[in-house]
């Protein structure tokens, strides 16, 4: 049974790289890049005609997480170095992202095929 209750929370400020340890013992990392390219907010997520498409990886993987807040005891909120913080990760949200449930992304969440690619 997949857990979507945390039991701990790190944030490594120096690695930008977001913990979290959940009740059934599965241990999460998330670069801060990715948090920037999974953010959930509406101006991100989006699909109404004319809104902006979600931020492509190549927009974000410089992003770096420079802070991380509780909202209530249901979500996570980041301070991230391009200024945007408007999205609330619940944790149902960010144990569905967990980088390890996803096959294309290494450990943090980066897109195995960006850092693949071949040269040309
Ligand atoms: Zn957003």
């Amino acid at each position: 049974m997949v857990s979507e209750v945390p039991t701990a929370v790190k944030l490594n400020v120096a690695a930008s790289t977001l913990q979290i340890t959940w009740a059934d013992g599965h241990v999460s990392r998330y670069a801060g890049a990715y948090l920037r390219h999974i953010c959930p907010c509406a101006g991100c997520r989006g699909h109404a005609p004319g809104e902006r498409p979600p931020p492509t990886w190549e927009q974000v993987q410089a992003c770096v997480v420079r802070h991380v807040e509780a909202v209530g005891s249901y979500a996570l909120q980041f301070t991230l170095s391009d200024q945007h913080g408007t999205g609330i990760y619940t944790w149902p949200y960010l144990r569905r992202c967990c980088p390890s449930d996803h096959p294309e992304l290494d450990d943090l969440g980066r897109p195995l095929s960006a850092n693949n690619a071949p040269s040309e």
